[in-house]
């Protein structure tokens, strides 16, 4: 048990706590801040109950306003797609510009994603191969069908 000391007596010390050895209103012997002269006990109960009760307070407020938040999520969403749909050239041309600008910047990024995504490169160039095959065995085809001979 610490020493009994008067909260007056604490102040002239300049001690943040004190001691006083008897029962606070709730029962408990404990240190009292100096400040509030709540025992620490009251203290802890009353921070952990205000804790509780925020978290209730946030809880209601949100149960009461889901639909209000809903609503503001989905058009911010909802704007954003707008946003975007109406400025996609201006994006378009600036990732461009931004490209042109720095275009060894970007082959070394890619080169590195290359080199973290092997798999996913190998099935890119699957793709790209088989495009520029599909484009040539096209033109054969209209060639042929123009009746041109090679
Ligand atoms: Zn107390």
């Amino acid at each position: 048990m610490p020493e009994i000391i008067d909260r007056k007596m604490a102040i002239a010390l300049g001690m943040k706590r004190y001691f006083t050895g008897k029962p606070c209103c709730r029962g408990h012997v404990a240190e009292r801040i100096v400040s509030s002269s709540f025992c620490l006990d009251c203290d802890r109960e009353n921070r952990a109950l205000h804790r509780v009760s925020q978290r209730e307070y946030q809880r209601r407020w949100y149960l009461a306003n889901a639909e209000k938040i809903k609503e503001r999520s989905v058009s911010r969403i909802e704007y954003q797609r707008r946003w975007y749909l109406a400025n996609a050239e201006k994006i378009k041309e600036l990732s461009h510009t931004r490209y042109l600008n720095n275009p060894q910047k970007h082959a070394e990024r890619d080169r590195r994603w290359r080199q973290n995504n092997p798999e996913k490169n190998k099935a890119l160039r699957r793709k790209a191969n088989l495009k520029r095959y599909l484009k040539v065995k096209i033109a054969l085809k209209t060639l042929e069908t123009l009746g041109v001979k090679l």
